[in-house]
């Protein structure tokens, strides 16, 4: 199914898959159907239906200058553009653009090391460079530094961060974004842009001061369309002497309330990191028991939980502690942060200590079960996946506060929409009294809900958008918002946002008008659409 850029005639759009050949050769330049597939998103929520967003056509530059190239004959043509740097965003939107006949800019052939400074800790790299591959740089080089990565190691720095993207290494170094240190920018009309220090020709600490001097504009190129970024700087942890890892586990429901603010100290102090919190009971979430204990009008109170878990002789929470740093150290940590779990919870059970020590062999490494926990990518988190009949599976991902109160809020809030639709636990969905959030963000919750999707059942695809929309609207009234989304999610959770008017917005459109005011440049991403394009908007 050959879709064009809305508006533009055949011909013409043959003419601009001309000058793209003319620019970066005829190789990178992708239209037959077979190679345009690979640019749709395989999870997607409306696969084969009008509404899927699908790209045109392809285009892989290999340079800076290739890129401006592009935009500029884009510009002229009236030609939408949709930037990816790996285009893995699998459950965000893969690597398909927000707009259909969209023409994907794939960055992969941008794919150099720039820099990875072992002393002062930073590298930049360009957005085809991918987590192993960074990886894989920095191990053949002996240098002493870690990458932060997410589950799936394919993916790159750069995308990763240009969607909010989250790892499992202490907190600065988890949030990407926030892990970032200057960037470089093709801006609409072509021109090249430097941020934070890289603006100052001949700058010593590009990957090292993000500020630079005056507005801080680096944000506006994360879940925007304001540009297309062609390198980036990133802060990177210097590898510790000793990695150690325990897992503390809780007995009773209410345990959760002094637990969480117990890790919320220990974390924000600087001892720990990623408390990754889990339940042993979460096994249990299927057993017609506990189904019906959650589904009894009011729901199961924390008594009856205890005493269900109790009946299975299992503690109803546990969490990660893990410590960076001397060997010394971090077993001081370890014994500090003992004292204070147990001084609140006296119930509170540690499994002994696992201690690693850097540098490390391959084999070493492969004891830990978590390899992201200490800076190694894989794509282990698919070994075992349950995909069922599914074809993937969208995230619907609500940033609530860290603390129990908003989890029992969150569990009871999104189990009254699921309960509504009909949703039932499976191998991708289902919300139960031991369903936890995800911990990625250093000041946050974030409560993460799979929904499955299907390449040949279009009304299962249409309940999950339906029910996606419905979680949108019930945890915006609750004062809770999506960090990130697929494309066609992204308008209703960036009109939740809606403080004054949809005030935020409305300032994006007023840039989006200034400095792209053909529209070209990801339309529609972040929910921000062009002028001529707004009716677009879902
Ligand atoms: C099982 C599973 C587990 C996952 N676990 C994690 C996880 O732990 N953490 C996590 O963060 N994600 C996770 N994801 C989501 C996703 O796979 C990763 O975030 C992945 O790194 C994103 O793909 P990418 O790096 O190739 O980015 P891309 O797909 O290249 O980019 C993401 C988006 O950013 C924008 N963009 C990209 N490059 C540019 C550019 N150069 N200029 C301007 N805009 C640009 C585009 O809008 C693009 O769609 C998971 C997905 C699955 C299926």
């Amino acid at each position: 199914m050959k879709v064009l850029p809305p508006g533009v005639k055949p011909a013409d759009f043959e003419a601009a898959l001309g000058e793209f050949r003319a620019a970066v050769g005829a190789d990178w330049v992708f239209s037959a159907d077979e190679d345009v597939e690979l640019y749709r998103d395989q999870f997607s929520p409306s696969w084969g239906e009008e509404d899927e967003r699908r790209a045109s056509a392809a285009v892989a530059p290999a340079s800076v200058e290739e890129v401006q190239a592009i935009v500029r004959i884009a510009n002229r043509r009236r030609i939408p553009l949709f930037p990816i740097s790996t285009g893995r965003n699998f459950g965000y939107g893969g690597p398909a653009p927000n707009l259909s006949g969209t023409v994907v800019i794939d960055l992969k052939r941008m794919n150099k090391v720039i820099e990875v400074d072992d002393k002062r800790h930073f590298c930049i790299v360009e957005p085809g460079v991918s987590y192993l591959d960074l990886y894989r740089h920095i191990q053949e080089r002996g240098l002493k530094v870690w990458i932060d990565c997410p589950d799936p190691g394919w993916g790159s720095p750069v995308g990763n961060a240009l969607d909010h993207g989250v790892g499992y290494t202490p907190g600065i170094h988890r949030d990407h974004f926030g892990a970032h240190c200057g960037m470089e920018v093709v801006l609409a009309n072509g021109e090249v842009m430097r941020t934070g220090m890289g603006a100052m020709p001949g700058s010593k600490t590009w990957g090292e001061y993000r500020y630079g001097y005056g507005p801080y504009v680096d944000g506006l190129f994360a879940q925007g369309n304001f540009g297309i970024v062609t390198k980036m700087g990133f802060w990177l942890m210097p590898e510790p002497e000793a990695y150690l890892t325990s897992t503390v586990t809780v007995p009773r429901h209410d345990d959760l309330h002094a637990l969480i603010e117990e890790m919320n100290y220990l974390e924000h102090v600087g001892v720990c990191g990623d408390p990754s919190y889990a339940s042993p009971m979460g096994r249990y979430q299927r057993d017609p028991q506990l189904v019906a204990l959650w589904k009894k009008p009011g729901r199961a109170s924390a008594e009856e939980l205890d005493a269900y878990a109790a009946s299975k002789g299992l503690p109803s929470w546990s969490a990660r502690l893990q410590f960076y740093g001397s060997a010394a150290g971090i077993a001081a940590d370890f014994e500090y942060a003992k004292a204070r779990l147990r001084a609140r919870l006296p119930g509170a059970q540690f499994t002994p200590a696992e201690t690693i020590r850097f540098p490390a062999s391959d084999a070493e490494k492969d004891r830990f079960d978590r390899k992201v926990a200490i800076g190694v990518p894989s794509l282990e988190v698919f070994t075992g996946m349950a995909l069922a009949d599914a074809a993937g599976h969208v995230y619907f991902t609500s940033v609530i506060p860290k603390s129990a109160e908003a989890v029992f809020e969150a569990q009871r809030v999104y189990s009254d929409v699921y309960d509504e639709a009909g949703v039932q636990f499976s191998g991708l969905a289902g919300v139960g009294p031991y369903s936890l959030p995800a911990t990625w963000a250093y000041h946050t919750f974030i409560f993460r809900m799979p929904l499955p999707t299907f390449h040949d059942d279009v009304a299962a695809n249409r309940k999950v958008r339906g029910i996606i929309h419905k979680l949108v609207e019930v945890a915006a009234a609750h004062g809770w918002g999506e960090y990130r989304t697929p494309a066609m999610f992204q308008d209703a959770v960036a009109m939740a946002y809606s403080f004054n008017n949809n005030a935020l917005l409305h300032f994006c459109e007023q840039i989006k008008d200034a400095v792209d005011p053909n529209g070209i440049l990801a339309p529609g991403r972040g929910g921000v659409w062009p002028k001529h394009l707004r009716k677009e908007r879902k």
